[in-house]
């Protein structure tokens, strides 16, 4: 299996070696990373020159940050431009959901319309450049990035980590989405209530690392064999066997970045 979403450039080099070194040692067969601003891009285009065959790269902007002027947009369109074709998708890009609530909480006023535009940005560029692109989008935001999906026409979208209603689950579905689970789905039931929703043929598997876990993963860093134990919890809520569960996972996971039609390395 492949983790499909990981913040690699985030770990100490150190910890990148060890990670990378160690992949198929626990059967891993790659991980995407996924990139926060030009700096990450920058650091996720050398992990993936130095090991094109595990580390897929995907450029984009996170939305849990201030907005960048317009000038480093334009910069880092340019750059994702130039590099499009190692890049398997646009990413991390998406909506502010806990940033706004933090402001929110405090009583400081959050401007959300300028984060849309961005988006919408980013959305245009996955049409125009025929790129999957990678979400963090949850809860009622999930349904603003859906409307922008449906606009451009991207049927190539990736809810990472996705939390929200069972009516957006069934939109996603609808449209062809895909929603991938975290090592939360060991100790979280709102987790493992939505991934009753969500169709075997659409689920992947993520870490989000080096974002750490609770439960059986506490003090643990966060590492991509974890999925192995995401995909046991998937089988046991869908009814499948681990075999059959791993085999929609690795299928899903081509199928949504074409790595069937162009194989690394
Ligand atoms: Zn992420």
């Amino acid at each position: 299996m492949i983790d499909s979403h990981i913040h690699l450039d985030s770990y100490n080099e150190e910890e990148q070696e060890q990670i990378l070194s160690s992949l198929s040692e626990y059967n891993i067969d790659g991980v995407i990373a996924v990139s926060m601003q030009l700096s990450s891009c920058i650091t996720n285009h050398k992990l993936h020159l130095a090991h094109s065959k595990s580390v897929h790269p995907t450029y984009g902007f996170h939305p849990e940050q201030a907005l960048p002027s317009n000038s480093e947009i334009q910069q880092l369109i340019k750059w994702i431009e130039e590099h499009q074709d190692e890049m398997v998708a646009i990413g991390e890009v998406g909506l502010p959901y806990y940033m706004r609530q933090e402001a929110e909480e405090k009583g400081v006023p959050f401007n959300l319309e300028p984060y849309i535009n961005l988006l919408e940005t980013f959305i245009a560029l996955a049409a125009k450049l025929d790129k999957p692109i990678v979400l963090h989008a949850v809860y009622e935001d999930a349904d603003i990035a859906c409307d922008l999906l449906e606009k451009y026409n991207v049927n190539r979208a990736h809810f990472h980590w996705f939390k929200g209603s069972s009516e957006t689950v069934e939109r996603m579905m609808r449209n062809g989405y895909y929603i991938s689970f975290t090592p939360d789905i060991a100790y979280e039931e709102e987790i493992q209530q939505l991934a009753k929703n969500v169709r075997v043929d659409r689920m992947m598997v993520e870490t989000d690392g080096p974002w750490p876990f609770e439960g059986p993963f506490q003090g643990q860093m966060t590492h991509p064999r974890m999925i192995h134990a995401v995909a046991e919890h998937l089988s046991a809520i869908k009814g499948l066997s681990i075999e059959e569960t791993v085999q929609h996972i690795r299928s899903n996971t081509a199928r949504l970045y074409g790595f069937h039609h162009k194989p690394k390395g």
